[in-house]
């Protein structure tokens, strides 16, 4: 007989399952970039079998927003799954997901989810959470990889599994990005020509507003300082571009020991909403 005290050790017991293999999750909406490849990457240092699930969360998307048109170029993301040497991959219906009558949803009350990307999309995070729940729920894999590319949403999944005992490790894994800064993402395809040349002032911005408070400067003069940079760079509507302690997300009332704290952003280039954040 077991007696076990950890939600996985529960599980790996159940299941008869040896310890010492581990399994492991990258959650993803596809149209896949090296990004989502570095996660899977990530993935396979800390397990031995990797699944990718592939699903275009409906939830997460407002009226308005960009489901009909989000690229879904399957073919080629299961050729670049399989090169990276991912050994499952999920690619649910959306009846699978949200089967018919379903009205459950996870929400993370509190500053967390509701400052930042929770202001301006009041059911992102909403959406994330229950979606990522049922993922990690029906893989019961013991790790999931999750980029710092979106650190908010990241934050707010390890609230969420942590409190939900879900018994899976969140790991976060840096930011790919192209050789001139511009975060990698699937909405970049978005960008016309003259705008992805405008794009990296996003970063690079993030970048002069941390280097002024590691300098001393006052934090909140130091991102308005950067939202001015991006205005001139083209950009148009800020949605926040903001300093915070990287732990939860509250805003400090001065300048963190530097790593403590983490710059955000999120800002429009024409019709296209890019998000960004850095160490700081
Ligand atoms: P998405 O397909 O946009 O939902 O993203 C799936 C996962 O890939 C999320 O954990 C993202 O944070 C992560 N991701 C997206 N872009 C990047 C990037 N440039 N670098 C690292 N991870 C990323």
């Amino acid at each position: 007989m077991d007696i076990v005290a950890s939600i996985k050790d529960l599980r790996r017991s159940l299941r008869g399952q040896s310890l010492n293999l581990r399994t492991g999750l990258v959650p993803t909406m596809g149209a896949l970039h090296e990004g989502h490849l570095s996660l899977i990457a990530a993935a396979k240092q800390q397990a031995s079998r990797v699944a990718a699930t592939i699903f275009i969360n409906p939830t997460q998307f407002a009226p308005g927003e960009d489901l009909d048109s989000y690229p879904r170029p399957l073919e080629a993301d299961l050729e670049a799954l399989e090169q990276a040497g991912c050994d499952v991959v999920f690619v649910p219906e959306n009846t699978t997901m949200y089967p018919a009558g379903e009205v459950t949803r996870v929400r993370v009350p509190g500053p967390l989810s509701e400052t930042l990307e929770g202001e301006h999309r009041p059911q992102f995070f909403e959406g994330v959470t229950t979606v990522v729940t049922k993922l990690l729920a029906s893989a019961q894999a013991d790790v999931a990889v999750f980029g710092e590319k979106d650190f908010q949403q990241l934050q707010v999944i390890r609230r969420m599994t942590a409190d939900l005992l879900l018994g899976t490790e969140i790991v976060g894994a840096p930011t790919i990005r192209s050789a001139d800064g511009l975060a990698l993402s699937s909405r970049n395809a978005y960008l016309s020509p003259e705008e992805r040349v405008k794009a990296p002032a996003l970063h690079a911005a993030l970048e002069q507003a941390r280097n002024a408070i590691a300098q001393g400067e006052i934090p909140t003069v130091a991102t308005d300082q950067a939202v001015d940079a991006i205005r001139q760079a083209g950009f148009g509507r800020v949605d926040y571009l903001a300093y915070r302690a990287a732990s939860d997300l509250s805003a400090p009332t001065a300048a963190l020991p530097a790593g403590q704290g983490r710059i955000l952003a999120a800002a429009w280039l024409g019709q296209t909403r890019l998000i960004d954040n850095i160490s700081a």
